[in-house]
């Protein structure tokens, strides 16, 4: 485990194994972790930009975010905060027996809920669970096929939805995706579930979901202080890190492209710098870094990594 020190006032201990805390605070009130449901080596057609020659002169850049074939690695994965005895859930993966226009992610048939168990979530005990936004792969395990009927995986935590995400997603998402409102919402409304905000939206004193729209007009990311401490879970604002050296690169799938760059450059440049620690939805490796800023250009810095140190 490795002491890093953020500030004078300030240290966190920065766990090494991918499939436990990421981030645990040194005394134990905050914790992150994440349970990966699928990673993807090269081939999830993402970025028009990212050719193997563009990715080559972003010279941080290197095997541990671009797989061998030069192509993004990319994870997805949910993440489980714990604090002020709160469990706080974001995003749900893509889920099981889903009806998916995208075939690969359809009708899967993996034992998640077995891994979000053997991460130490009692499924039973989450508080919160929070969808940065309404696409296939961030709302899939909402709920569970038990019986031929949707369940809510989560029977006692709050779904947070924006509301003009939701409005959005059902005139326009649910046809391009599948089925995603029918299977991955409406039984979460139906059990008295949901919860439709107009970000900003403060869970606690700890957590606040902020608005970052642009890859879908109700994006939420979510914002954790600790101390003197921001962490930012970022959703789909920034879906690989080449995105940090190059702002300007949409991936196929924003909705408002000039608003999607806007975005993620305000997330860029109120995240740089000694304390603040971004965590992109699908970095690959262990997903965290601390964002750079040399002159106009950005970089993202895993150094003090002890994961990635030893991988
Ligand atoms: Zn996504």
């Amino acid at each position: 485990m490795l002491h890093f020190e953020l500030n004078k006032d300030f240290t966190i201990n920065l766990v090494k194994t991918t499939e436990n805390y990421l981030i645990k605070s040194h005394d134990n009130r905050l914790k992150i972790k994440r349970v990966i449901e699928t990673i993807n080596h090269g081939n999830l057609p993402l970025i028009p930009e990212a050719t193997p020659e563009n990715l080559k002169k972003i010279s941080w850049l290197d095997n541990k975010f671009v797989s061998d074939k030069q192509g993004l690695e990319i994870v997805v994965q949910l993440f489980v905060i714990e604090s002020n005895n709160k469990i706080v859930i974001i995003d749900t993966c893509i889920g099981n027996h889903k009806d998916l226009t995208y075939k690969p992610w359809a009708n899967r048939q993996y034992k998640f809920l077995d891994k979000i168990h053997a991460a130490g979530v009692d499924r039973s005990k989450v508080d919160y669970v929070v969808c940065t936004h309404i696409h296939l792969d961030h709302i899939g395990w909402n709920t569970t096929k038990v019986n031929n009927i949707w369940e809510t995986t989560f029977p006692n935590a709050s779904y947070i939805f924006s509301e003009k995400e939701f409005q959005h997603a059902k005139k326009f998402e649910n046809k391009l995706h599948g089925n995603i409102i029918e299977e991955s919402i409406n039984p979460v409304i139906k059990r008295g579930q949901a919860t439709f905000i107009n970000p900003p939206y403060s869970i606690d004193n700890n957590i606040t979901i902020i608005p970052t729209p642009g890859h879908t007009p109700g994006h939420m990311s979510v914002v954790v202080n600790y101390d003197h401490l921001s962490i930012i879970i970022t959703g789909d604002t920034i879906h690989h890190p080449c995105q940090i050296a190059c702002p300007e690169w949409n991936s196929y799938y924003e909705f408002d492209k000039d608003l999607s760059i806007k975005t993620r450059r305000r997330i860029l440049e109120k995240n740089a710098g000694q304390n603040s620690i971004v965590i992109g939805s699908h970095f690959p490796g262990s997903s965290f870094g601390k964002i750079i800023k040399d002159g106009d250009k950005y970089s993202f810095d895993i150094s003090y990594n002890e994961y990635e140190q030893k991988n």
